[in-house]
């Protein structure tokens, strides 16, 4: 491969050292294999808020992702949830004594 002339100055030659600069691209393996644009799915916990009587089971079984605010009620993590994570949601769901706390399918970005 031949090296390109040292007063070589055309548009290509310019414009990847500024592109590297300034990060105005995403360079392959930035991201991780994943793409931005693709949507965040899977169950999130929810809560009904006149069902719920801050009973704080929930937060007991679903510690990774359910604390508690000052009143008892809980605060929920609102990030997809897998593997036990899921698990232990689930049971939480069968254990609220008010129904209040349930599993739904979110698709956000
Ligand atoms: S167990 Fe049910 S009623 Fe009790 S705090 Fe959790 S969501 Fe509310």
């Amino acid at each position: 491969m031949s090296e390109p002339p040292a007063d070589a100055t055309g548009p290509q030659t310019l414009m990847i050292p500024l592109i590297e600069a300034t990060g105005a691209i995403t360079l392959p393996g930035e991201l991780n294999g994943r793409s931005p644009r693709r949507p965040r799915r899977g169950k999130r916990l929810r809560v009904d808020w006149p069902a719920c009587k801050g009973h704080a089971l929930c937060s007991e079984l679903v510690p990774e992702r359910i604390t508690l605010d000052e009143w008892g009620y809980p605060l929920i993590d609102d990030r997809p949830l897998r593997g036990a994570a899921l698990d232990h949601a689930k049971k939480a769901v069968a254990a609220c004594p008010t129904l209040a706390l349930r599993l739904v399918d979110v698709t956000s970005r």
